[in-house]
């Protein structure tokens, strides 16, 4: 059985469930998007969940919020698919949703209020868009990239033995 993720925003107007083969916290993003909308540490931290088994309460006080990306990989400015949905009230970052794979949604861990498993290694990514004061922590079993890991978060899962079935 996945495991039961259940995340709020820090106000409380925006709570959900949604269940998850892959709740390990375990990949850092450096990116300018996620650090800017949260990641005070200068990255931030998404899991991945099943987007059929998402339960919302409060979807009145969503927001969803599109970046607008320019930078050496989207070279004429493009739109992010991705949907970055926050509670208009309190401005807590909840999860990005993409179309582009609609199975999907990515709580950020920072929204999780169940427990999570503590992962072994990281994977730090996009460290190529890090900010200058960031020092990244890179220990010798963890995995580093310039942009993006080729290896899934399904499969970064089953290879550490961290998927629940
Ligand atoms: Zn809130």
């Amino acid at each position: 059985m996945p495991i039961l993720l259940k995340g709020s925003c820090h106000c409380g107007a925006v709570r959900f469930e949604v269940e998850s083969h892959t709740p390990a916290p375990y990949q850092l993003c450096y990116c300018s998007i996620c650090r800017k909308q949260q990641g005070g540490g200068g990255y931030a931290i998404n899991l991945a969940a099943i987007h059929a088994t998402l339960n919302v309460e409060g979807q009145e006080n969503l927001g969803v919020y599109r970046a607008r990306i320019h930078d050496d990989e989207h070279a004429t400015g493009e739109t992010s698919s991705g949907e970055r949905n926050f509670c208009r009230q309190c401005g807590s970052a909840l999860w990005l949703y993409d179309p582009k794979w609609p199975e999907l949604i990515h709580p950020f861990a920072s929204a999780i209020d169940s427990d999570l498993p503590v992962p072994l290694e990281h994977t730090h990514l996009m460290l190529k868009y890090r900010s200058g004061w960031v020092e990244p922590d890179i220990a010798p079993q963890d995995r580093a990239f310039d942009i993006y890991p080729a290896e899934s978060i399904a499969d970064w899962h089953k290879r550490t033995g961290m998927w629940v079935d």
